[in-house]
């Protein structure tokens, strides 16, 4: 299933009507094709929609292929063995009993990640164990530790900053309510904040995979849920806790709030979250049924062309999402590398204000707050810059390009001085992003692109976005490739 390494890449084809996926234990599979040069599609196949290593879900199928009786119930056995072993009811009714404990009964097995009722404390003596205060039992995303599944599940937590800057976005907007996708620091300050009752409550509904969390959580502040597929493990009782929060009742504004892992597909992302602004749209009053659900999608920019593909009433804002614990992705200014990661929204811009004291400024003709450093350029007519840096214009090119670019004349296109010049080595560069400045093998990019397909970009769908979920890619055209190239950014 890997994508042999000539080939342009693999792309998702969208569920559709009629068609079933088979399962797998994280949900419907997702069908891949393998997209190839010069239009040669190959054979399509199933694999798992949320793991991106075989070695966490083996689940494959081509799309043709007849599955013997036998490998049905193999297959069957695996989902039950998979299956939590405790429901989200058996789960809320073990957190009430918790909260309930005194002090020095509350524990927590760091080994099996669970908190511990007296009766288990036995069962895990050999464990590394540690109490509970009740400051902790109101911050799982510290108590639990991260997952660090590099390919399909890497957990990155937003610093105090960059959460208290979205929560205070969001409650300055307006919003009351706020869809948690994958954002479970997110909802665990929302409630925080309710604690201290200095502003109105806001309400939160965490949808993620990481199934520790229904711990913590009573049944209408979780669902376990898969984003790359739509699915909700807890069945219809699950997707109707979604359906329940995503009426605004008494004018209480919903807004989401994602946070996927950055390897992940944008195309079955966006489909999701199509999805769920259309179960919210159907949750509101007949006739506002042209609203889009309000979104906040945090992803690396350079990504931005394509989430615009596919959800093209979404626009990036310049504002830096950082983490605590990645080692790169770090606010800038005291020497550390900035950080790639933004939102993607469709909050109007100019109603985002970023803060001035981080080194944003307004800029009134492109009506939106971009960094201090990228000057709005009168050319190009807008401020141009992706990463946080100066850009510069460059005329040959016809747009702004990065501060360390130079305008090569044999490649008729800008790049770092020391690029694989085409005049020395035509074929070179990287063929997954088209970047020239490195192979394939040292793509930055390699991971998240070899399954998100990078590839040509079809015209710009127009309409709302959120009303046509994006169709299957266009069939890629000889030369496809090489236009590619051109417009892939590079880090
Ligand atoms: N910055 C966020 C965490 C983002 S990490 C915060 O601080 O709250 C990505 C999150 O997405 C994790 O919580 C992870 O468990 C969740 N996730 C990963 N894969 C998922 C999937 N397939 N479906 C739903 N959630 C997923
Ligand atoms: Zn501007
Ligand atoms: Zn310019
Ligand atoms: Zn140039
Ligand atoms: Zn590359």
């Amino acid at each position: 299933m890997e994508a042999n390494s000539d080939s342009v890449g693999i792309d998702v084809v969208l569920p559709e009507e009629g068609r079933t996926a088979p399962c797998c234990p994280h949900g419907p599979t997702l069908l891949f094709e393998k997209v190839g040069k010069g239009g040669n599609n190959g054979r399509r196949f199933y694999a798992c929609s949320a793991c991106r290593d075989r070695k966490d879900c083996s689940f494959f199928q081509w799309e043709d292929e007849k599955v013997s009786e036998a490998r049905m119930l193999a297959r069957e056995a695996e989902m039950q063995s998979k299956m939590p072993g405790l429901t989200r009811q058996d789960y809320c009714n073990r957190f009430l009993k918790y909260a309930s404990l005194p002090l020095h009964e509350k524990r927590f097995c760091e080994d099996c990640q669970i908190l511990l009722l007296p009766a288990e404390h036995g069962a895990h003596s050999a464990h590394r164990t540690a109490p509970v205060t009740a400051a902790q039992l109101r911050r799982p995303s510290v108590l639990l530790r991260p997952l660090y599944n590099k390919k399909s599940n890497a957990q990155y937590l937003f610093t105090d900053r960059s959460a208290h800057f979205l929560l205070d976005t969001l409650a300055g907007l307006g919003y009351r309510k706020v869809l948690c996708v994958g954002t479970p620091r997110l909802q665990e300050l929302i409630k925080l904040r309710n604690l201290e009752q200095k502003q109105e409550p806001m309400q939160s509904l965490l949808l993620d995979i990481d199934f520790r969390y229904a711990q913590f959580y009573s049944l209408d502040e979780f669902c376990h849920y898969n984003m790359f597929n739509h699915h909700f493990f807890g069945g219809e009782a699950s997707s109707a806790v979604l359906d329940a929060f995503l009426r605004e009742l008494d004018g209480k504004k919903v807004i989401m709030v994602a946070d996927p892992p950055f390897g992940g597909l944008v195309k079955p992302l966006a489909n999701s979250f199509s999805l769920i602004s259309q179960t919210w749209r159907k949750q509101q009053n007949p006739g506002d049924s042209n609203v889009d659900m309000p979104i906040i999608w945090i992803f690396p920019y350079f990504f931005e062309p394509r989430i615009l593909e596919c959800l093209p009433s979404l626009t990036m804002l310049d504002y830096q999402v950082d983490y605590d614990n990645h080692p790169l992705y770090k606010h800038g200014k005291t020497g550390r590398k900035q950080s790639p990661v933004r939102l993607f929204t469709n909050i109007p811009p100019n109603l985002v204000v970023l803060p001035k004291e981080e080194g944003y400024r307004f800029c009134s003709i492109c009506q939106r707050h971009v960094c201090s450093l990228n000057k709005h350029c009168n050319k190009c007519n807008l401020c141009p810059s992706k990463d946080g840096r100066e850009w510069k214009h460059c005329s040959a090119c016809g747009k702004c390009v990065k501060p360390s670019w130079r305008h090569c004349v044999s490649c008729d296109r800008c790049a770092l001085p020391d690029h694989p010049c085409s005049r020395a080595h035509p074929e070179d560069g990287c063929f997954g992003c088209g970047s020239l400045e490195h192979k394939r093998k040292a793509c930055p990019l390699r991971d998240a692109r070899r399954r998100n397909s990078y590839g040509p970009k079809a015209k710009r769908r127009g309409g709302k976005a959120f009303q046509q979920p994006p169709k299957p890619e266009a069939k890629k055209k000889s030369g496809a490739a090489r236009r590619a190239k051109k417009r892939a950014p590079t880090l």
